[in-house]
């Protein structure tokens, strides 16, 4: 069965035109006429994604959203919003409500599966049930192949390129001994900062499995441990990244999440041009 999306939208022809469109591409969509029943019926749904108007007699998409982010069951559902406005800033002040997709009216069908695709796509960062919890996980799909997700994470000559990378800082140095036992460098100039990423690797698994420890020592004296899961998908793969976290990390496992969540995004960036460019 396909994955769920909630549509709350007022205007019956647009609701009909995203239901039958999602419905078309093989997902379960579950209109929503009246905005003041979103939350209980997203409740209810359970929904993957919520496709939210914006523009709404009762109460704005906007409120909603802020509603739906600030609720601890539903926060975690990725929210495509869908509005007429044209005027600068509207976008900005949508994602600072927390959605995390936008399309404009009139939407262009093409792109509209297209933003429902990538947000489904994207990693979610799993909630920690408690500020000490010993892991994080991520789990992110890719529609490259299992093989050269895993092989990115080995390659000497490009893996310095994304991991452990920052849109700010610079590389300085990366040295990758893809072998059990081998260890790596991944050295990031960050303003007046050097920060090495180091490690070694215990499990190569080709393409299933890849286990390496992770010392940052500029932050903390700590080693832990990264797993790397790779499953083989329908189109592509599905990656389930996992770390351990020091209960007294000075970073929050949020964060940690977040951050791998971003490096996972630089990656099939990267996957995704390469696959162009061979085509
Ligand atoms: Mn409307």
């Amino acid at each position: 069965m396909g994955q769920k999306i909630l549509v709350v939208e007022d205007n019956e022809l647009n609701l009909k035109l995203f239901c039958d469109l999602l419905r078309a591409h093989r997902y379960e969509a579950e209109p929503v006429r009246d905005g003041r029943e979103a939350v209980a019926r997203a409740r209810a749904f359970g929904p993957d994604l919520i496709v939210m108007d914006i523009q709404m007699p009762h109460i704005s998409g906007l409120e909603l959203i802020e509603q739906l982010k600030a609720d601890a069951e539903l926060r975690g559902v990725p929210i495509m919003a869908v509005t007429a406005y044209a005027a600068k800033g509207d976008e900005e002040r949508i994602r600072e409500a927390g959605a995390e997709g936008y399309v404009s009216k009139p939407i262009s069908v093409v792109r509209f599966v297209e933003a429902v695709r990538a947000l489904l796509a994207a990693p979610r960062p799993v909630e920690p049930e408690t500020e000490d919890e010993a892991e994080v996980r991520v789990t992110r799909r890719f529609a490259a192949p299992a093989e050269a997700v895993f092989d990115a994470w080995l390659d000497p000559a490009t893996v310095g390129d994304w991991l452990f990378r920052t849109a700010e800082g610079a590389l300085i140095r990366s040295e990758v001994h893809p072998d059990v036992g081998g260890r790596y460098e991944i050295v990031e100039r960050r303003g007046e900062e050097e920060v090495l990423h180091t490690g070694r690797y215990e499990a190569i698994e080709r393409p299933e499995r890849l286990v390496f420890t992770l010392a940052v020592p500029l932050y903390s004296e700590r080693e832990e441990r990264v797993t790397v899961a790779v499953a083989a998908a329908e189109e592509g793969c599905t990656l389930t990244l996992t770390q351990t976290r020091a209960p007294d990390a000075p970073v929050s496992a949020e964060q940690i999440a977040r951050g791998w969540a971003a490096l996972l995004d630089a990656l099939a960036d990267r996957l995704e041009q390469g696959g162009e460019e061979q085509r």
